[in-house]
């Protein structure tokens, strides 16, 4: 494993991020090549660290002024074993190959955990949507479409929403996408409900991780009911978090955004930080205004020095270093849940293990999203919508059995109740088994 990590390094200098994720899936991996090591002869992790395909391409786009601007695109296509590639498109200045890489090879275990028939894939651009008009938002996304549309399709990969892309950029791609290549439903997820969208696929990710986290509660005689809560970040997964940990009777007392961080005692009104966020597109900053007995402070990672039983970061990647781990368990954190990817960094996360907070790893508590999104292209090969109650109960069914098959697997493999251990060896097993299936590709 250590040649291989190696190897991964010299080859894709100046990844950081991919680096990390692979690392952190590597060392729970011991225990399974330890007694597995058909794994090893059939190179296994040689293979499953390259990417099947990388893709990076110019998206050229002309500003509300007249003036042209170019940013790159990217889409991952790292591996196709167990269907067709699946993955969202974020849109985030931040975004480079060891990103979109990091996010790629984490997808494929995400994506074999929740059962359904999907390989990995991640993509997205260095575009920064923050400030840009509607037009601008469609001229590049559209720009970004025309290049993507050569390489996907309802059989071959499907993308979906992350940071920066939500319903509206996904509406000018699918349509965009229909310009140059016909109507085709299953080629988009995250799609209007209008137009082939899945009900609670919006919800989904943000649903799903307090599902997930139910499930760790009820183990150990806990719950959200009366808990106090933390979520990070104030976007897509954050918003449907805090909405059903409320629903749930949790008081969730702090949300972010990429500037600063909201804090009420008596707990946060949802509606205003929806209307906020997801109709003007503000800062969160805004809240205070209309809620005056609530504070506001700039900087991020301040939000994790409250004190809270269940902290659910949903921002962004490396947001709990290990200062921000010591300061939640020093105040008494019971459960973390990921509801970003690799929000903690390994550091962060190894306090928590040895302190023995409950803490549910990304790709078992984030992969309602999509979870939901595959039955979205369930629902658009039948030509048939399901209710909003039968796709919440079926997201409910995937992370209880996620968070059963990866404690299962955590205890087989000699580390009970490590689910950082327990979803990389439930997730690994079953492509590992594929690609030794499908012989050498
Ligand atoms: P959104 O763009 O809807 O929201 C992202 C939120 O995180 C915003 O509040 C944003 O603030 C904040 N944020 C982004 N970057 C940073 C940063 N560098 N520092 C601090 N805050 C930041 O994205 P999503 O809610 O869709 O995604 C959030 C996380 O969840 C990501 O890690 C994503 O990969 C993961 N995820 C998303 C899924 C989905 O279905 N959407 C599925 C599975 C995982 P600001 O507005 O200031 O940028």
């Amino acid at each position: 494993m250590n040649r291989v990590y190696e190897e991964v390094k010299k080859r894709n200098p100046h990844e950081p991020e991919f680096h990390q994720a692979v690392k952190e899936i590597f060392l729970s991996l011991v225990p399974v090549f330890a007694k597995n090591p058909k794994y090893m002869k059939q190179a296994i992790l040689e293979r499953i660290v390259e990417p099947e395909r990388m893709i990076t391409f110019r998206v050229p786009w002309v500003d509300d002024q007249g003036q042209i601007h170019v940013n790159r695109g990217y889409r991952v296509q790292f591996n196709s074993t167990l269907g067709p590639y699946k993955g969202g498109l974020r849109f985030h200045p931040s975004v480079n190959a060891s990103i979109i890489k990091f996010l790629g090879f984490e997808q494929i275990l995400k994506n074999s955990l929740t059962g359904l028939p999907i390989g990995g894939g991640k993509g997205g651009s260095d575009f920064d949507p923050k400030g840009k008009s509607d037009n601008e938002i469609m001229r590049f996304t559209q720009s970004f479409m025309t290049e993507l549309s050569r390489h996907i399709g309802p059989n071959v990969d499907v993308p979906a929403g992350d940071i920066g892309v939500g319903a509206r950029e996904i509406g000018y791609m699918f349509g965009q996408y229909k310009k140059l290549r016909g109507y085709e439903a299953g080629v988009l997820t995250g799609k209007g409900l209008g137009y082939g969208g899945s009900l609670v696929r919006t919800e989904a990710t943000g649903y799903g991780t307090v599902y997930f986290v139910e499930e760790m509660l009820k183990e150990q005689g806990l719950s959200f009911e009366g808990s106090t809560v933390v979520v990070s970040g104030s976007g897509n997964v954050s918003i449907y978090a805090i909405e059903k940990a409320q629903q749930l009777g949790a008081k969730v007392v702090a949300c972010s955004d990429s500037n600063g961080y909201i804090y009420d005692e008596n707990g946060l009104d949802l509606e205003t930080i929806k209307r906020i966020k997801e109709v003007e597109r503000k800062r969160i900053k805004e809240y205070v205004l209309e809620h005056p007995q609530a504070e506001y402070v700039e900087g991020c990672s301040g939000i994790w020095s409250i004190p809270c039983d269940i902290a659910l970061p949903c921002a962004t990647q490396n947001e709990i270093d290990s200062e921000s781990a010591q300061t939640l368990i020093s105040n008494g954190v019971k459960a973390i849940g990921e509801g970003a990817n690799m929000p903690s960094t390994l550091e962060a996360i190894d306090l928590f293990l040895e302190s023995k907070v409950l803490f549910g790893p990304a790709k078992a508590v984030n992969a309602g999203g999509v979870a939901v999104s595959a039955l979205e292209m369930s629902q658009n090969s039948m030509r048939l919508s399901w209710t909003f109650e039968e796709v919440d109960s079926k997201l409910q069914d995937i992370m209880a059995s996620i968070y059963r098959n990866s404690m299962d697997a955590a205890e087989e493999y000699g580390h009970p109740g490590n689910l950082v251990y327990g979803a990389n060896i439930a997730g690994f097993l079953k492509v590992a088994d594929a690609m030794i299936a499908h012989g050498v590709i």
